[in-house]
């Protein structure tokens, strides 16, 4: 059997975890908070960085921060999950969908600047896969109209954007806000958790005060104050100690997983594209702009019912191979609300869009036997 995941462990999770707890600090916010937020920061270049129980929670903090009201409208592409929508849909915000481009399921950029008007708060860019949205153009939008870029980076740790001058950022330190998720189908995890990175530094002492249930804690335990209280709203978004220790662990050997992730792409790309072109299906672009990192292998085949049969075709060798998202404008709680524009591409990508298993564990004899599978589906 060939899951579709398979959560890694480097062997140290339980180790840190166990030092965790016998340190007796078991709430947030201690030593492997401290150390994997420190991380975070050192390398990537995120002005602050907060761990949360979820990227979903790290979006509803950004949602907080951006000040969104009731009637606001806030822009993101349809093809993504509904964390990125629900968290600002919580705070009243009204969405505008936009669509994928045709050869990448993040959002068509030269789609944003007609959807904005005087409600608009936010753009939300999501990097499908840990490829980059076109940052640049998106960042000369927002500024251009007063905008906040709230990043879904989920899937983008360890991936990049190059600017036109040449000068290259980490995906999450771009926008005003980022998100990040170490659920344990990405690729650096903690079970469920996620990290809020604040690159603006007006948002910073509120988002430490919305991390701590909407009071000054934080600032109270580095002795700033001489008493903590109820100062804003906020709610319990600190994962505690043990998780953090777990991801850590991982941290510590980012680069062994990475590798071999980027590994099992490369062989995956290598040996699917003459029958790609040959069938008429799409493989993933990487655009000159951004980086890999190999977060997840996908394939668009040229309809559903092609992808169906490479489905069945894998399942009957016990492989697990998932489509993935159904656009957010056509879903039951949305689709009343939309604004009745079709999105194509979101729709292709709903339709016809399959990710096939990628993990440190998986063998090269696996990815060929994957591979022989799928390229023996004629037509
Ligand atoms: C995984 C994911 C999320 C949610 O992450 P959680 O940590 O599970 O809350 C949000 N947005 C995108 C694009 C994701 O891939």
């Amino acid at each position: 059997m060939i899951p579709f995941n398979k959560p890694y462990l480097t062997g140290k999770e339980a180790h840190y975890m166990y030092d965790a707890v016998h340190t007796g600090k078991l709430s947030g916010n201690g030593k492997y908070t401290k150390l994997c937020q420190q991380f975070f920061e050192d390398e990537y270049g995120f002005k602050k960085c907060l761990l949360t129980t979820s990227c979903t929670d790290a979006l509803e903090m950004a949602a907080i921060l951006a000040n969104i009201e009731p009637g606001d409208e806030v822009i993101m592409p349809s093809y993504t999950f509904v964390s990125t929508s629900n968290a600002f849909v919580l705070r009243g915000a009204v969405i505008r969908f936009i669509d994928s481009k045709s050869d990448q399921p993040g959002l068509d950029e030269d789609a944003i600047e007609a959807l904005i008007n005087k409600n608009t708060k936010a753009i939300v860019p999501v990097h499908y896969a840990g490829v980059a949205c076109d940052m640049e153009k998106i960042m000369n939008i927002a500024s251009k109209h007063n905008l906040l870029v709230v990043e879904d980076a989920a899937q983008a740790i360890d991936s990049y954007y190059t600017f036109s001058d040449g000068s290259r950022k980490a995906l999450g330190s771009i926008g005003h806000l980022a998100a990040f998720s170490f659920h344990e189908t990405k690729n650096i995890i903690s079970g469920e958790g996620g990290l809020l990175a604040v690159n603006d530094e007006r948002f910073i002492k509120r988002s430490e005060i919305i991390w701590e249930k909407g009071t000054n804690r934080s600032a109270f335990f580095r002795g700033e104050v001489d008493k903590y209280g109820w100062v804003d709203i906020g709610s319990s978004f600190l994962p505690s100690e043990t998780i953090a220790a777990f991801l850590w662990a991982q941290l510590e050997n980012l680069e062994d997983i990475q590798d071999r992730r980027k590994q099992h792409w490369q062989m995956y790309y290598d040996g699917l594209k003459n029958w790609a072109e040959q069938y008429c299906v799409q493989l993933p672009n990487i655009p000159s702009f951004a980086t890999n990192n190999a977060h997840m292998f996908y394939i668009v085949c040229k309809s559903m019912e092609q992808r169906s049969e490479i489905i069945q075709q894998l399942k009957d060798h016990d492989i697990h191979a998932v489509f993935h998202y159904l656009s957010l404008h056509k879903s039951p709680y949305y689709q009343k609300k939309h604004d009745g524009r079709d999105l194509l591409q979101s729709d292709r990508f709903s339709n016809n869009l399959l990710r096939l298993p990628l993990y440190y564990e998986l063998t090269p004899q696996q990815i060929s036997e994957i591979i022989k599978i799928i390229t023996d589906v004629k037509g």
